[in-house]
């Protein structure tokens, strides 16, 4: 792409045209670039800051519930994905394959992963032996490829970035339990990290992971009203174990099969944090995941800036020392520049410091997200600093809440659904029989498929809203990303 195509002037405003708003404002706020091979793009070093604080985030949160980290090789055997008859369906459209290395033709195709069930489940094989090596509970931090028809920078590239956990376990009870534990973690991570609220559910048969028995996933709103699957957990059954042969000999000393789980977030999360919080001005970020939590501006006349910047260069170093992610911008710019440039970016707090602050022993905080205005003494800076980090976390999950809840309706047909969808946008609780054909001509007649059949809706439904028959599911749908 030209030079010129990367640069953006003015960002499109939502509501004019919700696509171009979001590539203008990781473009104008430089989270990446395109590179050269279709769906790949490069994570510059904003954007994957904010990848490496949720990677430290998630990862003592794995650590907490006894998980370690390995690494598996990316180049997969083109027989092992012959072993599980579904997970090769699944995967097979999406596999880059190399066929030659070293110059040589090799003598069987590798795939590259785009997941490592079937490497590791080949390694937990050799490694499990007795119940005394179960559970096994690892962690990958990774790249992997999907070869995806349709790409969006971060939401959906080609390679991405992303954890993937695979779990061993003794039986069925023990591995569902390892399944939802890490679908609550990504909840909770969701909300209370990036302030993102999910629904928390089960995937309907036709949308769950490819070779897995139950696919669980956590879905999240973005401004335009669309979906993003912003997680999944899975639990594999035995299908993995009796695919490569994961056995181990049991209390009774019989030979038995493990139940294995699968889970994992990527790159996406990033894309989402910037659909569920950004608005006209730019990036909005959620105070745990800035890589700049707070700028402090200097301001006023040239005759007092060399003590202005002495007093913001003590602050600077206060809150550094307090452990939060600070910068001083002292280059020779308008403050008004800055002002517009740091919200474009998201920095959730302002500082400005002027001669007359400095004289009043005060400072002042601005919000990115409310735009309030608050003077405090220069003694209650830090203290005052973290209490509105924290009202901002607080006040981004509540307005993405607030939206997500008046986008949110309940159905009775697929008529009424076309009308919410094309006015107002957003989820719909809807009743569902079960059948495939039902959940396909949803897809067909209004472009949403179903996210989840949440764990707790709102209100149950009886009938399914395309044929009309008894309900075996009240299931959320919409149009996703
Ligand atoms: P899966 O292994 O298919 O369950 O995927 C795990 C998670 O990776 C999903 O919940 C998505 O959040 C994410 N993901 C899947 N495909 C892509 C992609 N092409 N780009 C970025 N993230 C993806």
């Amino acid at each position: 792409m030209s030079k010129e195509k990367q640069f953006v002037k003015e960002i499109t405003p939502q509501n004019e045209d919700f696509s171009r708003w979001y590539i203008d404002v990781i473009k104008k706020a430089d989270l990446m670039s395109y590179s050269p091979v279709r769906g790949c793009i490069v994570f510059k070093p904003d954007s994957y800051e904010i990848w490496e604080l949720i990677q430290k985030e998630l990862d003592a949160r794995f650590k907490e519930t006894g998980h370690r980290n390995a690494y598996f090789p990316m180049f997969i055997p083109e027989s092992f994905f012959q072993k599980e008859k579904e997970h090769v369906e699944g995967f097979n459209p999406e596999l880059p394959w190399v066929t030659e290395a070293g110059g040589e033709k090799l003598e069987e195709r590798l795939a590259i992963r785009p997941t490592s069930e079937t490497m590791i489940g080949h390694m937990y094989s050799e490694w499990i032996n007795s119940y005394r090596d179960l559970p096994v509970l690892i962690n990958q931090w990774a790249n992997v490829v999907r070869w995806e028809k349709r790409t969006q920078p971060f939401l959906r590239t080609s390679e991405f970035l992303w954890q993937e956990g695979h779990t061993a376990h003794e039986d069925e009870a023990d591995a569902r339990r390892e399944t939802m534990q890490m679908l609550d973690i990504y909840r909770d991570f969701a909300e209370n990290y990036l302030a993102i609220p999910v629904i928390m559910g089960q995937k309907t048969p036709s949308e769950k992971f490819a070779g897995a028995v139950d696919t669980y996933s956590i879905e999240a709103m973005m401004k335009d009203g669309k979906a993003v699957q912003a997680g999944t957990s899975h639990y594999l059954g035995t299908n993995f174990a009796v695919a490569f042969d994961i056995k181990f000999l049991n209390r009774e000393n019989q030979h038995q099969f493990c139940h294995t789980t699968s889970w994992g977030v990527s790159t996406r999360l990033i894309g989402a944090l910037i659909m569920v919080h950004g608005d006209d001005r730019g990036l909005a970020l959620p105070p745990k995941v800035a890589p700049t939590q707070v700028v402090i501006i200097p301001i006023g006349p040239a005759k007092t800036r060399e003590q202005v910047v002495a007093r913001a260069d003590e602050l600077f170093l206060e809150l550094k020392k307090a452990g939060i992610r600070v910068k001083v911008d002292d280059r020779d710019q308008s403050p008004g520049w800055k002002f517009n440039e740091y919200e474009m970016r998201g920095v959730p707090i302002r500082v400005e410091i002027g001669p007359r602050d400095m004289e009043n022993g005060q400072v002042v905080l601005v919000s990115r997200i409310s735009g309030e205005k608050r003077i405090v003494a220069q003694a209650d800076f830090t203290a005052e600093i973290n209490k509105m980090l924290a009202e901002i976390h607080d006040q981004m999950f509540e307005r993405a809440k607030q939206f997500r809840d008046e986008h949110y309706g309940a159905v009775d047909t697929l008529d009424e659904m076309k009308q919410f969808l094309d006015e107002k946008r957003g989820f719909l609780l809807a009743g569902w029989c079960g059948s495939a054909a039902c959940e396909a001509q949803v897809k067909e007649e209004t472009g949403a498929t179903s996210r989840n059949i949440p764990f707790s809706p709102s209100e149950h439904k009886s009938t399914c809203l395309v044929c009309g028959e008894k309900a075996e599911h009240t299931v959320v749908f919409g149009r996703a990303y």
